[in-house]
């Protein structure tokens, strides 16, 4: 007769037989798909993303370099507008070049600011923005917002990032997305 003790010496460890299939939010417990880099139910970054998120000042500075880009670019525009014979022509063709390059940028998950200082805006699982929703979800829609509310939108939404767990402004939440610092990968 076979003592279960002596059973147990063959007994191999289970094998694993799966991969893991998701991970658990270290904020709130909640099971996220594996390709998630941030959490469906509380947006905590989760423990397997790569990305870093992007400090206030950083933001700050790309947004005041994108203001200074626009000042610059719309000055330079007016005084060429304001020379007369070819000067609107050259004043058309820089405001021309001004907004395709912000289009590319844009189509990047940047503005030209972001991209300078190394930021750039992803999507839950970690993809980059793409124009539609950098320019719809996270320009636009909180540019109206904002116009309807006097500017009160406009001050509360970037505020919101001083107290947001993720650093989050408002238009990050309406756009879904999450500005990270700039990987080695990119
Ligand atoms: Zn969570």
């Amino acid at each position: 007769m076979t003592a279960w003790s002596e059973l147990a010496m063959y007994q191999q460890p289970a094998p694993q037989l799966f991969a893991p299939t998701a991970q658990t939010c270290a904020r709130c417990g909640r099971m996220n798909p594996l390709d998630r880099q941030f959490c469906i139910d509380c947006s905590a970054m989760l423990a397997r993303s790569e990305h870093t998120l992007a400090g206030i000042g950083g933001r700050l500075g790309a947004n005041l370099l994108d203001g200074l880009i626009a000042g610059v670019t719309g000055a330079i525009a007016l005084l060429f507008l304001a020379a007369g014979d070819a000067g609107p022509l050259v004043a058309a063709m820089l405001i021309l070049g001004y907004l395709a390059g912000v289009l590319v940028f844009l189509s990047r998950g940047q503005t030209p600011g972001k991209a300078a200082i190394g930021l750039v805006c992803v999507r839950p699982d970690g993809t980059r923005a793409g124009f539609p929703t950098m320019f719809f979800a996270r320009y636009l829609i909180p540019a109206l917002l904002s116009s309807i509310t006097l500017g009160i939108f406009g001050i509360l939404d970037l505020l919101w990032a001083l107290w947001d767990k993720d650093r989050r402004t408002l238009h990050d939440k309406i756009a879904g997305t999450f500005v990270v610092r700039m990987g080695a990968s990119d």
